[in-house]
């Protein structure tokens, strides 16, 4: 009865891992028409001024619509598309749209991008950009690339070229996710960052929980200074947080309460108007996430 038990178990596992494997080929194939199909979107979320309520830029969320599954979070087909060499293509799709939109606001707003690990450290990156300012006629510096530390684990020479390459260009560096992953404070030295965005985890309650959250965010900001950076605090959603962020010294603040990620349309009056309430969901509210 025992082995018949342990044999049954064996035969469900293998069962249940076949109908996951399936299922990410399926969605793999699915992402793989997404672009050409038109179901890809770009969503921007308002980023904010500490001091007042004055739009700084916007981040460019890409967004996928998919025929039968309804919308799928990047968190779910980012990590797809870099295992299976579709990054680069919809990095692409996502720099060139965001652009687009761009070049209907003000100047003075800006427009950041994420770039996976995987774009970043492919050397045509440079060219790419490049190309993409110039097509739209975007002032480099209105562009803040977003990299998380993951660029820095093919730690190569490479890598330190494409930092100094998109410099000279004239476009800025984030450091996306800051405190999760592979932090090191090594990083911070070696590359020419201009923005530190402290991540979400630090940020979202920490009016009303852990103490230390406060004494963290205290501590980037330092740094970050001294160093001659902005910070940006993401993932604040009310009063209390962005009360404290901006006791804290946090040069901006992105999160639902200035505005979820929302479509072009919205995004454009947002950014003609230069201002956003802290409130958001009743002005800017997006679709569907
Ligand atoms: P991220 O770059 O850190 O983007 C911020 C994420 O936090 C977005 O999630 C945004 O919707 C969410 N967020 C912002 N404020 C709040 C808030 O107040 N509360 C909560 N709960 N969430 C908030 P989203 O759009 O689902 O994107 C998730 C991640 O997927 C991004 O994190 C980024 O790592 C990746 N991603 C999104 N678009 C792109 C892209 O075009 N290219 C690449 N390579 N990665 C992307
Ligand atoms: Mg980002
Ligand atoms: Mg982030
Ligand atoms: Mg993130």
């Amino acid at each position: 009865a025992a082995k018949a038990a342990g044999r049954g178990k064996h035969m469900f596992y293998e069962a249940s891992m076949h109908s996951e494997a399936s299922d990410r080929q399926v969605l793999e194939n699915d992402l793989r028409q997404a672009l050409d199909r038109g179901e890809m979107w770009v969503a921007y979320q308002p980023i904010v001024r500490t001091a007042g309520e004055e739009i700084s830029g916007f981040e460019a969320l890409v967004r996928w619509n998919h025929p039968t599954r309804g919308p799928v979070s990047p968190d779910r087909f980012i990590a797809l598309a870099e295992e299976c060499g579709m990054i680069a293509k919809i990095g692409e799709f996502v720099l060139n749209q965001a652009m687009a939109e761009a070049a209907n606001w003000p100047d003075s707003v800006r427009i950041a991008v994420n770039l996976s690990p995987i774009q970043f450290n492919d050397p045509a990156i440079v060219d790419v950009v490049g190309a993409a300012l110039a097509e739209h006629k975007i002032r480099a510096n209105r562009l803040e690339l977003e990299i998380t530390e993951g660029v820095f684990l093919a730690d190569s020479d490479a890598t330190d070229d494409t930092f100094a390459r998109l410099k000279s260009l004239g476009v800025r560096l984030a450091l996306d996710d800051f405190g999760t992953g592979y932090s090191s404070l090594g990083y911070l030295k070696k590359a020419p960052f201009d923005k530190i965005k402290i991540d979400q985890s630090f940020v979202r309650g920490a009016a009303s929980t852990a103490h230390r959250n406060t004494a963290i965010i205290r501590a980037i900001v330092t740094l970050a200074e001294s160093l001659g950076m902005d910070t940006t605090a993401e993932g604040v959603e009310t009063h209390d947080d962005l009360a404290l962020i901006r006791d804290l010294g946090v040069s901006q603040v992105q999160g639902y309460i200035f505005g979820k990620p929302a479509p072009s349309d919205q995004a454009r009056t947002m950014a003609n108007s230069m201002r956003v309430e802290a409130d958001g969901y009743s002005c800017v509210r997006a679709p569907r996430q």
